[in-house]
């Protein structure tokens, strides 16, 4: 993806394709909306919750803030957003950092772009969301709201029915105060106070009707530990985070936009207080991702870890971008998925067939060729020299001859697929049969001359003789056509490997769509452990190593179990498009 060593036409060329949030920004650009002094104008933020891992939807969010941040010479913060002490831990934060690195991004800016590390938490400002509350208090703006949790539903109202002031509305500000400082104290237990902002109990937007900005939570929270018992709520603190971090374009999905006027009305009362400065941010909202065959809500892969469906949040299977990683998935491939789909304001499903497709373009070029035989069934070339083994070669990737050559043996007993062995061909069918010639890639061509089978009637060793002349690669290849070309590997020098064939996680398209329970759609053929023979060259692959094997599809050495000399595999993807058919 880096584009940098590039010349400026071919940049050109690959210019990013518009979208609604860069006409936004150009629009600012042009109007020096936040030109600001020693500092770029344009400062996004990807700001997850530590509470879970990250999951392909963020990826889309981690593009788009990094990327916009990029293309406009601004910068992007990680900023942890973790308010709500219940929640959250350090493995997730971890994790977190890890996954957008991964993806290609940094937080960390060049001495060249202002420097700077712009990692943050928001825990961290605490001391200044409480002070700016108890301003809130002071100048009116805000109260404590004593009624009990009950009530407070009750006369919040609903869609049709505006809702009724509390009868604590009105109490003195140096009253409200006084609580508000006796709830930091400790003096009250949860729920027996909450401090609400003073805007409409009767406006049609429920976020509006004097929305709650602190409460009491005696939690341990993972950073200031028990320093507190009132916690901001994400409403009150998010848009204050931004303010304070000067963000420019504050870039959110769709659910949020009726919190927008709230996001505005609090960022405007702490300007006016002095506490954040102006030019303030601005919220836009695109539209989420939604894959098929996939859920991403954090509550429902948790469920997927902690029921055992799968073996973890690094599952091959998962839609986290550690699942994604174990399954062999590029950052590159992710990136070019995200600019692909692009952001919009409208509500859709992306099909997975897409990403699929973003991997086969990255990895096609990139990744070495390899055989294996996946479902074993022994050939025997019953005219083939006992006990020599022949060298054969291939290319490592058949566009790149300068990538060199594998080299591999062909003796007398080697391992093809079942597949590609009839007894009785179907119309149409090239491969193995009786009396039928193929060829075997980069070896010899051969001709079949019948079949062992156990007392069930099953095939287990098919019969064949060779053409010594036939070798690929030398003069006499030429004179044998065939249309069969079939893999194989040398029964003498094939490795053992275990082979993990995953499908998707489930059978339903929409499986959390329309009241769904996605429990009740789970594929029960996701995965499929399988002893492959794989050729000897790639017994010593380095955990991550990602290749094709030929006829296959995209395989990657797993990063957790894979070791030298025993590999094991994971299926990224087949060669062609068979997601959903
Ligand atoms: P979930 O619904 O999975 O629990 P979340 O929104 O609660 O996700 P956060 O950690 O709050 O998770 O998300 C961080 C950022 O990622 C937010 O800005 C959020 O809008 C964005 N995000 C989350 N899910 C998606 C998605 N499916 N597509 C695009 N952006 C997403
Ligand atoms: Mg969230």
């Amino acid at each position: 993806m880096s584009n940098d060593k590039k010349p400026a036409a071919a940049a050109a060329t690959d210019a990013p394709v518009s979208n609604f949030l860069r006409a936004i920004i150009d629009n600012d650009q042009a109007a020096g909306t936040y030109q600001r002094d020693g500092m770029p104008s344009v400062i996004t933020r990807f700001p997850p919750e530590p509470n879970g891992y990250l999951h392909i939807g963020h990826a889309k969010s981690i593009c788009l803030n990094f990327g916009l941040a990029r293309d406009y010479a601004g910068r992007c913060h990680l900023r942890f957003d973790d308010t709500n002490p219940e929640k959250e831990d350090q493995e997730y934060v971890d994790s977190i950092m890890d996954s957008v690195k991964w993806l290609g991004f940094d937080w960390a800016q060049p001495a060249s772009n202002g420097g700077g590390n712009h990692l943050y938490f928001a825990s961290d400002y605490f001391d200044r969301f409480y002070a700016i509350a108890e301003y809130l208090i002071e100048s009116g703006h805000a109260y404590v709201d004593s009624q009990s949790a009950e009530d407070m539903a009750a006369n919040r109202g609903d869609f049709s029915k505006p809702g009724v002031n509390s009868p604590f509305r009105d109490r003195a500000p140096a009253e409200s105060l006084d609580l508000f400082r006796r709830m930091k104290a400790g003096e009250f237990k949860d729920g027996e106070h909450i401090v609400r902002a003073k805007i409409d109990m009767a406006s049609p937007n429920m976020n509006m009707r004097d929305p709650a900005i602190y409460r009491i939570r005696h939690a341990h929270h993972h950073r200031t530990g028990d320093a507190w018992c009132i916690y901001p709520m994400y409403d009150y603190a998010h848009p204050l985070e931004d303010a304070i971090e000067n963000i420019s374009h504050s870039i959110c999905t769709l659910e949020f936009q009726d919190h927008r006027p709230f996001y505005d009305w609090i960022i405007e009362h702490a300007a006016q207080g002095g506490f954040v400065q102006r030019p303030v941010p601005r919220q836009y909202e695109f539209a989420r991702l939604n894959l098929t065959y996939v859920v991403t809500s954090k509550r429902k892969l948790r469920k997927l870890v902690e029921d055992n469906i799968v073996s973890g949040w690094d599952d091959p299977r998962m839609p986290t971008i550690v699942g994604i990683r174990r399954r062999g998935y590029t950052p590159e491939s992710i990136q070019a998925f995200c600019e692909r789909i692009g952001v919009t304001r409208s509500d859709g499903w992306i099909d997975y067939s897409t990403l699929e497709g973003c991997l086969r373009e990255d990895l096609d070029p990139k990744a070495p060729r390899a055989t294996a035989v996946l479902r074993p069934l022994k050939l025997i070339i019953d005219n083939f020299p006992e006990g020599e083994n022949i060298q054969c070669t291939a290319p490592v990737h058949p566009h790149h001859p300068e990538r060199g050559n594998r080299e591999f043996t062909i003796g007398k007993e080697l391992w093809i697929e079942q597949e590609d062995f009839m007894e009785e061909p179907v119309k149409g069918y090239f491969r193995l049969f009786p009396g039928n010639k193929v060829r075997l890639r980069y070896g010899y061509v051969v001709e079949c001359t019948g079949c062992d089978k156990d007392e069930n009637g099953n095939v287990i060793a098919v019969h064949c003789n060779y053409f010594a002349d036939s070798k690929s690669g030398t003069e006499g290849s030429a004179n044998y056509k065939v249309k069969g070309n079939i893999h194989w590997v040398n029964a003498a020098d094939a490795i053992e490997a275990e082979v993990r064939l995953y499908d998707r996680l489930f059978t339903d398209a929409n499986p959390d769509a329309g009241g769904k329970d996605f429990m009740t759609l789970l594929n029960p053929a996701s995965l499929e452990t399988i002893r492959a023979f794989v050729e000897p060259g790639v017994a010593n692959v380095a955990a991550d190593t990602r290749l094709q094997f030929e006829r296959h599809g995209y395989f990657v050495a797993d990063r957790v179990d894979s070791v030298l000399g025993k590999p094991v595999f994971n299926r990224i993807t087949t060669l062609k498009d068979s997601f959903g058919k």
